[in-house]
């Protein structure tokens, strides 16, 4: 059977981001997991027409890598995917990848001390266990009566079907969230009528998009160092946004833009009121466009508010009995945060899975580690997702922490690495703390921030800067240390 020191899981930016690590750290024993036959993560999978990133490029991309090429200032996908790729190619990331390798399930061999993995490809064993697959990887479609009965076409902005053209055709899109509000615009034009089935109504605030210039072009290129002042002055202006989460007297500049927007798109007071939050801002994620309100008040645009109570064979149907014939449906309905189906998948010291110990709300150690899981870290785990700066960020920060903690294994020699139970609570009472008062649970709104249990297992409650400091040094004092390594066996004389 195969054997590896390390297995990551997932080939988006955290993955690639650990591999390069890795590998500058002098390991070469190690294999990324990847389930698609190409790498990407969800910068892969989200191909819809519009998708683009809503934190600016110079700030959403490795801090050794920059890109002085960015056709905008904020990076469309298939320009973010390209560097994606570059990138993992340009550091020798490639030929540590297995393509369509998904893993089933791992199980922790105390005996061992190592992780046995059943995957697609068949059984392989690793000493570390590495998630980064990240919250946005396996899409939701919620459960609608009737679903599986629709003859029409249907698909969710993360597995766009490019084959099926949409042209003059009777569609309807569930969901208005960050995804939505992209595509929703671009295929208005061609659509024959659209019907978009509005839950919650989100905050929107004007995109400060636009191109990158020669001038800047030329700079970044000849001048490094002016792209890195550009991004550190970028993470410190975003960084401000967090008083906004935590104090409503600072939300009301951002409220008053919001509204103002809407108020100007929008001259028709009866839809207007439809579009207005009855939350808070920022209890939700805050969408930057210039375009979903002017697309809503299209012709062949319906907003549809009062639910859904079936979907049947051609059609859509209101609690009030009003049936909307489709043609297709397409599901802007997000992705299974809180309930990441990888922790199914994964069990521990006493055989139960992460889902079973986490009982509806995720936790871990500085978003890395979980007590009874040993040698298993996370990237982007619990409590590191952001509201309002760059997640690269955290994953960096993140990555740090875990090479940490290998270079921590090897110098005191030990097989293992589990936190410490106590630890893990500190550290999550004192999240929950930060977390209080905070929009996200105080503003009046249900997010996927917010698990089932009702607590923040999501997102990072404060600035960022405090959680690179955390992650810095891997401390060790708050792990059990397992077995020491065997001594190698003199070889015969
Ligand atoms: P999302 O923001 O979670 O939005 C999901 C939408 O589907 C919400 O409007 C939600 O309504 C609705 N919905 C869910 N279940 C529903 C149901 N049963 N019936 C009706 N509506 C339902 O998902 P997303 O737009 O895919 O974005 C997910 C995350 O991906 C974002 O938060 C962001 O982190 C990331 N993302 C980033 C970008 C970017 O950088 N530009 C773009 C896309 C996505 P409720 O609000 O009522 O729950």
């Amino acid at each position: 059977m195969t054997h590896h020191r390390t297995a990551i899981v997932g080939t988006g930016f955290s993955g690639i981001g650990m591999a390069i690590r890795l590998l500058r750290d002098g390991e070469r024993d190690f294999v990324l997991l990847e389930r698609a036959d190409a790498i990407g993560g969800t910068w892969r999978d989200n191909t819809y027409p519009g998708c683009r990133c809503d934190v600016p490029s110079h700030l959403y991309s490795f801090s050794f890598a920059p890109n002085p090429n960015w056709s905008s200032t904020f990076s469309p996908q298939p320009e973010i995917l390209r560097y994606l790729r570059g990138v993992a190619d340009r550091f020798g990331v490639l030929p540590h990848v297995r393509f369509g390798t998904e893993m089933h399930s791992a199980e922790w061999d105390e005996a061992e001390a190592l992780w046995r993995l059943d995957t697609s490809q068949g059984p392989m064993t690793a000493d570390v266990l590495i998630a980064a697959q990240g919250p946005l990887s396996d899409p939701l479609v919620p459960d609608i009566p009737g679903l599986d009965s629709f003859q029409g076409t249907k698909f969710h902005s993360a597995g766009w079907d490019h084959e099926h053209r949409l042209d003059g055709e009777r569609v309807a899109v569930i969901g208005t969230g960050a995804s939505a509000i992209q595509f929703v615009p671009r295929i208005q034009p061609v659509v024959g009528q659209m019907h978009v089935f509005q839950r919650t109504p989100p905050w929107v605030m004007p995109h400060p998009n636009r191109p990158m210039t020669d001038f800047e072009h030329k700079l970044y290129r000849r001048l490094p160092s002016a792209q890195l002042a550009m991004r550190a002055g970028i993470y410190w202006a975003r960084e401000t946004f967090v008083v906004q989460f935590r104090n409503r007297r600072m939300r009301k500049l951002a409220t008053r833009m919001a509204l103002r927007q809407l108020e100007q798109q929008v001259p028709d007071p009866g839809l207007r009121a439809k579009l207005t939050p009855r939350y808070e801002l920022g209890c939700k994620r805050i969408l930057p466009t210039d375009e979903w309100y002017p697309a809503l008040m299209q012709p062949n645009v319906e907003l549809v508010t009062e639910g859904i109570r079936e979907i049947r064979l051609d059609s859509i149907v209101s609690p009030d009995g009003t049936e909307r014939k489709v043609d297709t449906i397409i599901f802007g309905t997000g992705f299974h945060v809180t309930d990441i189906p990888i922790a199914q998948r994964v069990r521990g010291r006493d055989g139960r899975t992460l889902a079973e110990t986490w009982d509806g709300s995720p936790s871990a150690y500085k978003g890395a580690a979980v007590a009874g899981y040993p040698n298993l870290f996370f990237l982007v785990g619990p409590n590191t997702g952001l509201g309002h700066n760059s997640i690269v960020f955290m994953i960096e920060s993140q990555i740090d922490y875990v090479a940490g903690a290998l270079a921590a294994m090897r110098r005191r020699g030990v097989r293992t690495v589990d936190v410490r139970p106590e630890a893990q609570a500190a550290y999550n009472a004192e999240l929950d703390e930060m977390t209080k008062g905070t929009v996200w649970v105080s503003g009046g709104c249900s997010s996927y921030y917010i698990d089932r249990k009702g607590r923040n297992s999501t997102i990072w409650p404060t600035f960022t800067w405090p959680f690179r400091r955390r992650t810095r040094e891997f401390d060790d004092g708050a792990y059990m240390l397992g077995a020491p390594e065997p001594a190698p066996v003199p070889a015969a004389a």
